[in-house]
């Protein structure tokens, strides 16, 4: 028997690394904070944790798995008592996942205990390590999240919020962060806004978390989008907002628009799933192909497809069904079916494809590997021509922001043009929407349309940062303890 993953990596998609959640005012602190990271599991499916305080201690739980198989039993939850919590789900960037990597952080600092979520990555991350290291720290984890508690430990002044802001001042890159301290959940966003975090209410209780789907799942209210560069601060006496950088540009990231954000969450006052939609009708706008049925790679290709069809006035159509139940891993009971993998996730549905010319619609092409596949499941379903389309422009740059990419050598649009693609895949055609198509659709009535408005280096090559740690030679996004200095 052949234990393989099939984990996120394996599914040729590009993918986030982190949710947060952090809570303040609710005698139901930790069991509002898991259900907010069942909301958010999308973001972050190898581990989770959560850190509450009752006034006097700190209660941590993290461990590797599944929301609700880490924190679904009531035991659990009762042994996480307070009215504050915080919580983490977490994607590893390597193959294992170590247990002290799982975040909420939590360490002793002079002022007091203080655990810490992340999500995001630092572009200088391992710059600042070298020097902390230098200077006598001793890191316990591989986690950029752990350079961030170091910078906090090492600044000075008289309160938790002066060291904050002297440890943000120090990083590139992008953040969302929540923390929580004995007295404080407190919520920062990166100056260029390039990961998500909104503020919520629910009765007494304020939230902050990375997307509002973990707010409807309590029931709460969303409040607003915590601002680019805003440090906020809530404690027994409300909502403190404090913005200590110099405004620049936000670049908030699109791919949260194309993919990553659940279509019921509302990003920077967009509702993903309508912006979804109106990037699939901008992309038959530009490449429409007259077929029989427009069918989406369920199920991130839904909404886009949707839009398509709508625009093309073509039939929309369910050719290819998704396996919701697919696991973390599989067993294969022997090495020839390996190559059946893919279907445990897709199978083509013959009916709205056999005979048919049809397009389907996906998010992006990361490798390849996983189109050619449905490409050929639908063909084989007796699809007579199959186009495709792609409600993204080729990604030909690897993410620095918090957003497991395979190396820029192995993306396929940096291999091939779009013929190249074509051939790769073995569609009939192919196409993506233009940068250009892409901000048309993202633009609301009365919003400035002028790009770059968010970042899209990942198409473009426009990193809103500078890559410290890449340009010194590291390209790694995750930071290794166990491979020796940087
Ligand atoms: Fe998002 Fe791409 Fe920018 Fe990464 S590089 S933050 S995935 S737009």
């Amino acid at each position: 028997m052949t234990r393989v993953t099939t984990n996120p990596f394996d599914d040729d998609k590009l993918h986030e690394e982190c949710g947060v959640f952090g809570i303040f005012g609710s005698p139901d602190a930790a069991a509002l904070t898991a259900l907010g990271l069942h909301a958010l599991q999308h973001r972050g499916q190898e581990a989770s944790g959560i850190v509450s305080f009752d006034g006097e201690r700190f209660y941590p739980h993290r461990a590797i798995g599944l929301v609700g198989d880490t924190f679904g039993d009531a035991e659990t939850i009762a042994r996480l008592p307070g009215a504050a919590a915080i919580g983490h789900n977490r994607y590893a960037t390597s193959g294992e996942t170590a247990i002290r990597n799982i975040q909420p952080l939590y360490a002793d600092f002079a002022f007091g205990g203080l655990a810490l979520g992340h999500n995001g990555n630092l572009t200088n991350a391992r710059d600042l390590r070298r020097i902390l290291v230098e200077g006598g720290a001793l890191f316990q984890s591989t986690t950029d999240t752990e350079v961030i508690q170091h910078l906090i430990a090492n600044a000075t002044g008289p309160r938790l919020l002066d060291r904050i802001i002297q440890a943000l001042r120090q990083i590139e890159g992008a953040y969302s962060l929540v923390a929580l301290s004995r007295r404080k959940v407190i919520g920062a966003r990166d100056p260029l806004g390039v990961r998500p975090l909104v503020l919520g209410r629910l009765q007494d209780a304020w939230i902050l978390t990375s997307e509002t789907c973990a707010l409807d799942i309590i029931g709460a209210r969303y409040v607003r989008d915590v601002d680019p560069g805003e440090i906020v601060i809530i404690d027994n006496a409300g909502v403190h907002s404090h913005k200590p950088y110099p405004t620049v540009r936000q670049r908030p990231c699109i791919f949260e628009y194309i993919y990553f954000a659940r279509p019921d969450s509302t990003h920077g006052g967009l509702n993903v799933y309508e912006t979804r939609k109106r990037i699939g009708a901008e992309l038959a706008r530009e490449s429409h192909v007259p077929v029989d049925a427009v069918i989406p790679v369920p199920d991130s290709g839904v909404p886009a497809a949707l839009g398509y069809a709508n625009e093309a006035g073509v039939p929309f159509e369910l050719g290819l069904i998704r396996n919701h139940y697919v696991g973390r891993t599989f067993i294969e009971p022997s090495d020839e079916i390996r190559h059946l993998g893919v279907r445990l996730k897709h199978n083509a549905n013959s009916a709205p494809l056999a005979g048919k010319d049809v397009v389907l619609v996906d998010d992006s092409i990361v490798r390849g590997t996983t189109s050619r596949k449905i490409v050929e499941m639908v063909r084989n379903a007796g699809a007579v021509s199959v186009h495709m389309r792609i409600s993204s422009p080729p990604a030909t740059h690897s993410c620095f922001y918090g957003v497991n990419t395979p190396s820029q050598e192995e993306l396929l649009a940096h291999r091939h043009d779009v013929a190249g693609m074509t051939k790769e895949i073995g569609v009939d055609s192919l196409a993506f929407i233009s940068i250009d198509g892409l901000y048309r659709a993202m633009a609301e009535p009365g919003r400035n349309e002028a790009a770059p408005q968010y970042c899209d280096a990942c198409f473009t090559g426009d990193y809103p940062t500078r890559l410290t740690d890449k340009d010194g030679g590291n390209t790694q996004a995750q930071l290794s303890l166990l491979v020796g200095p940087a």
